[in-house]
């Protein structure tokens, strides 16, 4: 089989990819080892945060737009809704990041409002505050939707014109002058380049990136008191927030469809495992004491412990930042989320298919290339 592009892994970054190159008219097929939106990579369960004013790096508003604007317009499309901007808070002392790196990304054009730690208190009283805890208002931020985001995405590639793959593993990425060659156990096919997007297993598919796989389960809350509105989203929006000692504390309230997700960064998390052999057990001690402590102490309006976990992975980069862009001649890649790139998955789509056909990409790229390291 020859084709123009080939993008292998249909997860968060593959399935964006697949659409915006559909979008153009390019000959495309996707590979994805596993179902269309699996429980077994990075991009599971039913919601992620989705913040404009990004801590991590200035640049990503650019991105959170770009997929905010993809989304919005596919919606109008579907007649479903993939973000719902409900605001969210960046909450921490003067000096922490989620506060520090929201008023850089306000700087560059984010909009953004202060809360002073009694509005905080007043606004917000489901958190046990530290004494010079403030927060950063992101308005634009709220929850975006995974395996529905991600389905629909290879939906709307496959109506425009790509063919998919799914249950198909890449077992080989043969570069040659000429063409690449993408060999499966059932199908081998010749393209002129292809897309890699294979999340935690970049690594493997792309050896020598700095891209290091961590284990993150995700854990689910309910109130105390299970008639309490408090910890609905609309009273409990979405969250980041630097505890006193340095570890972060992230999540998003209930509605109809989710329960209350709260995660802690920082803990004692496993990295540097083989993807293929992630541990899938949920261990009480290892994997929810420290969270509950953190959890039962930030808020004491929630039973600490949770109602429902489920193991997944982040794929880390030295500096936090993720792969997007030309890898060689005939490579591009999109990886090393660490954690943050749902969010962005439309926009590095986006980026990824301008990559690709050699268009002009529509912001500035250089803070997650590949090459940099
Ligand atoms: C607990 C947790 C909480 C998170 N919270 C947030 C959040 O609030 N906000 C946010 O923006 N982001 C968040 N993230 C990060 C976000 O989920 C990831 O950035 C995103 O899902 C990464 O997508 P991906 O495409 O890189 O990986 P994946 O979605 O895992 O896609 C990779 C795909 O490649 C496939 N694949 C691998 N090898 C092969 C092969 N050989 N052949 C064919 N297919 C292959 C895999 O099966 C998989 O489907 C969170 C992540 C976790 C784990």
């Amino acid at each position: 089989m020859r084709t123009d592009v080939v993008v292998v892994g249909l997860g968060a970054f593959g399935s964006a990819a697949l659409w915006r190159l559909a979008a153009r008219g390019v000959r495309v097929v996707g590979i994805e080892r596993q179902a269309i939106g699996h429980a077994f990579g990075s991009s599971h369960g039913t919601t992620r945060l989705f913040r404009v004013a990004c801590m991590e790096h200035p640049g990503l508003t650019e991105l959170a737009r770009k997929s905010l604007a993809l989304w919005t317009e596919l919606g109008e499309r579907t007649g479903e809704t993939y973000v719902r901007q409900t605001g969210s808070l960046n909450v921490g002392s003067l000096t922490s990041a989620p506060v520090t790196g929201a008023r850089k990304a306000a700087a560059i054009g984010a909009s953004t409002g202060d809360l002073s730690h009694q509005e905080l208190r007043t606004r917000f009283p489901q958190y046990n505050l530290e004494p010079g805890d403030v927060a950063v208002w992101d308005p634009g931020a709220g929850i975006c939707y995974a395996e529905p985001t991600v389905r629909a995405q290879v939906a709307e590639a496959r109506r425009l014109g790509a063919t998919v793959y799914p249950h198909t593993m890449v077992t080989e990425i043969d570069v040659r002058a000429d063409e690449v060659i993408v060999r499966t156990p059932t199908v081998d096919i010749a393209a002129e380049q292809v897309v890699v997007c294979a999340g935690a297993w970049l690594g493997k598919l792309v050896p020598g990136l700095p891209a290091t796989p961590r284990r993150t389960p995700l854990f689910w809350f309910q109130p105390a008191d299970p008639e309490s509105e408090a910890f609905r989203l609309a009273n409990f929006p979405s969250f980041i927030w630097e505890l006193a000692d340095g570890r972060g504390l992230w999540g998003h309230g209930s509605d109809d469809g989710f329960g209350v997700k709260v995660g802690l960064d920082g803990g004692s998390h496993r990295t540097g495992f083989d993807p293929d052999e992630l541990d899938r057990y949920i261990h009480p001690v290892a994997d929810i004491a420290e969270l509950a402590a953190a959890v039962g102490r930030a808020f004491p309006g929630l039973d600490p412990a949770p109602v429902k976990a489920i193991p997944c992975m982040v794929t880390d980069t030295p500096d936090g930042q993720f792969l997007v862009g030309r890898y060689d001649e005939r490579l591009v890649i999109a990886g090393g989320d660490n954690g943050h790139g749902f969010k962005h998955c439309a926009g590095i789509g986006e980026l990824l298919a301008q990559v690709t056909t050699k268009e002009t990409p529509f912001a500035d790229a250089s803070f997650v290339d590949p090459h940099r390291f």
